[in-house]
C-alpha cells in the first residue's frame, strides 16, 4: 500500500514559514501585495481565487481583486495590467485563467511585468525556467517538485512520465524535472499506447483532466504517482486523473485529490509573492 503524500500538511508548513518571512518584510517597511484579475464568471475560477485570497489573508499579504465583466475588451485588460505593472505597492500580478474567448491570454501574460509575474507564465520566466535560471516558476509544477523533494523521492535518472503538455502544467513540469536530472517522457492526446509508457515509469505525473484515467494496470509496482487532475463528477465529487483506489495498491507514494497538489499550488503562489516582494 502506498504512502500518502500529504500536500495539505506540507502546504501548511510552507505557509507557516512564509508567514514569518512576511512579518520580517513588514518590519523592514515592505508590505507584500498581490493583485488578482478575473474576467467573467467562471465558477471554478471563483473557487480558486477565493482560496488564494484566504491564503493571502492568513499570511498577512495584502490582496486586491479586480473582477472585470465578461465583455471587457483586450484594451481595457491591458490598461489594467499596465497600471498594476506601474504600481510600486503591488509585487505580484495574477491573471486568472480561463479568459473569455474574445481575449488573447498569451498577449495578456506577455504584458505582465516579468518581475511581478508570480504565476510564471510570462515568456521571460518560461525562458528562464528552460535555461535553469532564477525566475518565477509556475506554481503547480513547482508544487509537484517541492512534494518530491520533501518526501525525499529521488528524481535524478528517474524514468518520469508526464501525461499532459499544457502551457501551465505539463510543459513547465518537463523543464522542472529536467532541471532535477530526471529522464522525462511526455504523453498527450496523440500518444499511442500510453499504458506501455507509464508501465515503465518510476514516477507518473497525470495532468490531463480526465477522471480516473490512470488505472492500476498502467503503473509498475513501487512507482511514485502524482495526481495533478481536478475533475468534478456529475455527483459533485472531486476526483483526480488517477484511479486512486487501484493505483494506491501498487504505488510506493501517491498524492490524494483533494489534499495533494492543489494546496501546494496555492502555497507556491504565496512563495512567489514573497519572493517578488523581497526582490523589490
Ligand atoms: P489542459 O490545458 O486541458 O491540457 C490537458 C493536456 O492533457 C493536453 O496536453 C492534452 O493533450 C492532454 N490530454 C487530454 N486527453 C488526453 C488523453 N486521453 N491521453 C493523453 N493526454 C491527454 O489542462 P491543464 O490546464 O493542464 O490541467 C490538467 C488537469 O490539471 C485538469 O484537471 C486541471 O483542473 C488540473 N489542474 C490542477 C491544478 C492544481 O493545482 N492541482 C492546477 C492546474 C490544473 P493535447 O495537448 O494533445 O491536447
Amino acid at each position: 500500500m502506498a504512502k500518502i503524500i500529504d500536500g495539505k500538511a506540507l502546504a501548511k508548513t510552507i505557509r507557516g514559514n512564509l508567514k514569518s518571512e512576511v512579518e520580517d518584510l513588514k518590519k523592514n517597511g515592505i508590505q507584500p501585495k498581490l493583485a488578482v484579475i478575473m474576467v467573467g464568471e467562471d465558477k471554478a475560477s471563483k473557487i480558486y481565487v477565493k482560496n488564494k485570497s484566504k491564503a493571502c489573508e492568513e499570511l498577512g499579504i495584502e490582496y486586491e481583486e479586480y473582477l472585470l465583466k465578461e465583455e471587457t475588451t483586450m484594451e481595457e485588460l491591458l490598461n489594467l495590467i499596465h497600471k498594476l505593472n506601474n504600481d510600486d505597492k503591488i509585487h505580484g500580478i495574477l491573471l486568472q485563467s480561463p479568459l473569455p474567448k474574445h481575449l488573447n491570454i498569451d498577449e495578456a501574460f506577455r504584458e505582465i511585468s516579468p518581475d511581478k509575474d508570480v504565476d510564471g507564465f510570462n515568456p521571460v520566466n518560461v525562458g528562464k525556467l528552460c535555461l535553469n535560471q532564477d525566475g518565477f516558476v509556475s506554481c503547480t509544477p513547482n508544487g509537484v517538485v517541492k512534494m518530491l523533494e520533501e518526501y525525499n523521492i529521488p528524481t535524478e535518472g528517474a524514468n518520469t512520465v508526464i501525461i499532459g503538455r499544457s502551457n501551465i502544467v505539463g510543459k513547465p513540469l518537463v523543464q522542472c524535472l529536467l532541471n532535477k536530472n530526471a529522464t522525462v517522457t511526455v504523453c498527450h492526446s496523440k500518444t499511442k499506447d500510453i499504458e506501455k509508457i507509464t508501465q515503465k515509469a518510476d514516477i507518473v505525473i497525470a495532468a490531463l483532466g480526465k477522471p480516473n484515467f490512470v488505472k492500476g494496470d498502467m503503473v509498475k509496482e513501487g512507482s511514485v504517482i502524482i495526481d495533478v487532475g481536478i475533475n468534478r463528477l456529475d455527483n459533485g465529487k472531486i476526483v483526480g486523473d488517477i484511479d486512486f483506489e487501484n493505483v494506491e495498491k501498487k504505488a510506493s507514494y501517491i498524492t490524494p485529490v483533494p489534499g495533494g497538489v492543489g494546496p501546494m499550488t496555492v502555497a507556491m503562489l504565496m512563495s512567489n509573492v514573497v519572493k517578488a516582494a523581497k526582490k523589490n
